[in-house]
């Protein structure tokens, strides 16, 4: 089971994470808003893929520095990438299995923080980038933002939580979905 590491990166006062996927066979870097040096200080091996949660700048600021100097692929949804700037990536598509170094990594298209936000799910965990944020959800009164949407997203990942399931948001703390799912207001109820 691939041990993932959250990395708190600092936007000038703003907070936002990135992660790395320590998988069996290499790292994956999710999400590069901001200082790029920090995200690869914490990579242990070569990076055999970047991939992003949702078009944001917060957490594509520093895709092209981390892309340099890893050489890896992209991958993103095509329905953020264009608006984020993102030119040459892998199109990532809703219930497709991404193995990669060694880790199956399930992608679901989870829009409504925005049009190509996806969640990662690896093993029981899921990387949700904005949908889920501590007791609340992502913004919904942005462009391109839905709360049908974003209601319709969280049917589609709630179910698969269990006692174990940690979720790895866009930002703030490590969360556990069940902890989660008692105390914030903005899940559906009778989901799980
Ligand atoms: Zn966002
Ligand atoms: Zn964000």
């Amino acid at each position: 089971m691939s041990e993932i590491e959250q990395v708190r990166l600092d936007m000038g006062g703003f907070e936002v994470n990135a992660y790395v996927v320590h998988a069996p066979g290499g790292d994956l870097i999710v999400d590069a808003g901001a200082e790029p040096e920090k995200i690869l200080a914490e990579t242990t091996r070569p990076v055999a893929a970047i991939l992003i949660t949702h078009g944001h700048a917060d957490h594509v600021g520093a895709l092209d520095a981390i892309r340099v100097e890893t050489n890896a692929p992209v991958y993103a949804h095509p329905a953020d990438a264009e608006g984020a700037g993102i030119v040459d990536y892998e199109p990532l598509g809703d219930g497709e299995d991404l193995v990669m170094a060694g880790e199956t990594l399930h992608v679901l298209h989870t829009p409504g923080h925005s049009p190509g936000s996806v969640t990662f799910v690896v093993g029981k965990d899921q990387i949700v980038g904005d949908l889920i944020l501590s007791g609340s959800v992502g913004r919904t009164d942005l462009s391109g933002a839905s709360w049908e949407e974003i209601e319709v997203s969280l049917r589609k990942v709630m179910p698969l939580w269990d006692h174990t399931t940690r979720l790895f948001a866009g930002h703030g703390q490590v969360l556990n979905a069940l902890e989660e799912l008692e105390t914030n207001p903005y899940l559906p109820l009778g989901v799980v």
